[in-house]
């Protein structure tokens, strides 16, 4: 049972490169230049992948409060 649900606006991403740098297991910089969520889908607006884990919800914060441009977000899944 997913726990939480990460999104990415992806298209304002500025190619800083810190959540890759951070959390690597998640995070790599695309051929475009742009961050991208590994085993993340297009939906709408954004990419989302869900995750399960608090280990993985804590990794994907630090990527998510390192982000300068506040794209990345952790989202709870309501049950
Ligand atoms: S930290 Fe934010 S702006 Fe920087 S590469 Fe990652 S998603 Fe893009």
């Amino acid at each position: 049972m997913p726990t939480h649900t990460i999104i990415h606006f992806k298209q304002d991403c500025i190619s800083c490169g810190a959540c890759a740098a951070i959390t690597p297991e998640f995070w790599v910089m695309d051929e475009q230049g742009l961050a991208h969520l590994k085993e993340a889908q297009p939906v709408n607006n954004h990419w989302e992948r869900s995750i399960q884990t608090e280990e993985e919800r804590a990794r994907n914060q630090e990527a998510a409060d390192c982000c300068p441009v506040n794209i990345i977000q952790v989202r709870k899944v309501e049950k």
